[in-house]
């Protein structure tokens, strides 16, 4: 058995890569030469972000619909709804399901600065989604937590809304104490949601980026891998092979507790997903 590869122990593993919008012209040939590459491991389907009060959600549309064109992917567009008002988001999602997208990743976005209270939760645009269309549609989970929640149960119970509004899947929040991630399925599964909770996998390779990013996000960085990047300060080379390694022990681990479904937050890059996803056993047909 300690030759058999994950692929033989578990089925069939799914795959799905995020994208964001690229912000230049050098950006956007990486962001293609990736999707090129990716797209050959047969995702379940791509999605690509909108920053929350960013008003860009037409760079985030014409990229899935650049997507749709160019592989036949089945592309999602994330969607937030601090921003826009119920009107609005009505006629995003019915512009969106007249161009023929059925998959939505479906947030709530972050407060701006100077916080207030929301206007409307996911779980809100959940339900305004499936009043549109019968839309696939991905929310967002928390292992560790959400910063903004009074406690983890009542983030879990969020969830649970989320899903009992007609979402079809949780993508995590990147983590990388995998026992964070477990403990969070096995209580999912006590508090009656049914979904699959996709772990989200963030291949690392700028450290010092990650930990401004996981301290915003209320992620634990472990001690072990401070230790495993401590040095490479100024050896990007290393700290890919590095991060790879770290993200392959993971998906390894998940793998053998049962999870099939995998997320990535690729930063529009291929090689380090495309490494992980070998390792997975998900190839090329
Ligand atoms: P919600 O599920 O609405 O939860 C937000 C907070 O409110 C939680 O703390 C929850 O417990 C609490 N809450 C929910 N309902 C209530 C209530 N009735 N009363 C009081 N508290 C309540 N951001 C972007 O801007 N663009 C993106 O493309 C994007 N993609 C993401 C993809 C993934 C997979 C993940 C995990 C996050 C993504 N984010 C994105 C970040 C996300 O927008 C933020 O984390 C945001 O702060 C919360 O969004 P949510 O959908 O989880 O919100």
């Amino acid at each position: 058995a300690l030759n058999q590869s994950l692929a033989e122990i578990n089925g069939q593993i799914n795959v799905s890569f995020e994208f964001f919008p690229p912000s230049n012209v050098e950006m956007e040939q990486t962001l293609w030469q990736s999707i090129d590459r990716l797209k050959n491991l047969k995702p379940k389907f791509v999605s690509v972000t909108y920053g929350a009060n960013s008003g860009e959600r037409d760079r985030t549309h014409s990229i899935i619909k650049g997507i749709k064109d160019k592989t036949g992917l089945d592309a999602a567009p994330h969607l937030t709804c601090i921003d826009a008002t119920p009107e609005q988001l009505r006629e995003i999602a019915k512009d969106y399901w007249d161009s023929g997208i059925r998959s939505i990743v479906a947030l709530r976005g972050d407060l701006p600065a100077g916080g207030g209270k929301p206007n409307m939760y996911a779980s809100d645009l959940v339900e305004l989604l499936k009043s549109v269309g019968d839309f696939d549609i991905s929310v967002a989970a928390y292992p560790e937590v959400h910063p903004e929640a009074k406690s983890a149960q009542a983030d879990l119970i969020n969830l649970k809304k989320k899903i009992d509004a007609g979402a079809n899947r949780a993508i995590t929040q990147f983590f990388f104490d995998v026992e964070s991630y477990l403990r969070f399925r096995d209580r999912c599964v006590a508090t009656g949601i049914d979904v699959e909770i996709v772990p989200g996998i963030l291949p690392v390779s700028n450290f010092k980026q990650l930990q401004r990013f996981a301290a915003m996000t209320n992620v634990r960085v472990p001690q072990w891998m401070s230790q495993m990047f401590s040095g490479l300060d100024d050896d990007p080379e290393t700290r890919k092979f590095v991060g790879a390694s770290i993200a392959m022990d993971m998906v390894k681990i998940l793998s053998r507790e049962g999870v099939k479904d995998f997320h990535f937050y690729t930063l529009n890059r291929a090689e380090l997903s495309y490494a992980i996803c070998h390792t997975l056993g998900v190839r090329p047909v």
